[in-house]
């Protein structure tokens, strides 16, 4: 198994560092070709816009959907999280996106950068007992189609992590914990 990590901008390293501690094959994904050695693909944190754009830039968009289509699994995480949703409130009007998972991203739902936390989070059916997770200028996602599982929510309610059949989006960053039980669940999708 070799597992992708788009290597645009956002945490990348921290995505592979956790990955080669549990045991699997990386590679970093940055054209269109690199995709073909990969058996998944993570899209990371940083900034959905940015990320975006780049992936327009670098002809990925189109290739990536295709992979998806034909069954490959993809994990968002935070800003990866707001490229996967079909529909992303509060971004902007022309912020490119893959549109993977039929759910809305609402982005910076909980303000400046200021407003980050940390929150012990049970994650149904990937963690048994709870994931220390991390938010970081966080979306939230909300609307799921009746494909979408919800994985967590907050104490208030709000949608954190969903996943729908072999795409999953969390809205916060394992890949910045010790815990590597997030990782461990999208290698077995
Ligand atoms: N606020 C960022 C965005 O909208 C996401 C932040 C993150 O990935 N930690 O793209």
């Amino acid at each position: 198994m070799t597992v992708g990590v788009l290597a645009l901008q956002g945490d990348v390293r921290e995505h592979l560092v956790m990955l080669r501690g549990v045991g699997v094959a990386v590679r970093e994904v940055r054209l269109p070709r690199h995709l073909d050695d990969v058996d998944r693909l993570i899209i990371p944190g940083g900034e959905s816009t940015t990320i975006g754009k780049l992936l327009g830039i670098y002809h990925l968009i189109e290739p990536i959907r295709q992979r998806v289509a034909a069954g490959m699994p993809i994990w968002g995480t935070c800003a990866g999280a707001i490229l996967l949703a079909k529909t992303i409130a509060d971004g902007r009007s022309d912020q490119p996106t893959l549109g993977l998972m039929d759910v809305t991203a609402r982005r910076n739902a909980f303000g400046s950068q200021l407003e980050s936390f940390e929150v012990d989070l049970a994650i149904d059916g990937i963690v048994a007992g709870t994931h220390r997770a991390v938010f970081i200028r966080a979306p939230l996602l909300e609307q799921p189609g009746a494909d979408v599982a919800v994985r967590a929510r907050l104490a208030d309610g709000a949608i954190v992590a969903a996943q729908q059949g072999h795409i999953l989006a969390t809205c916060f960053h394992p890949e910045l914990t010790d815990d590597d039980r997030v990782h461990r669940y999208f290698l077995t999708l």
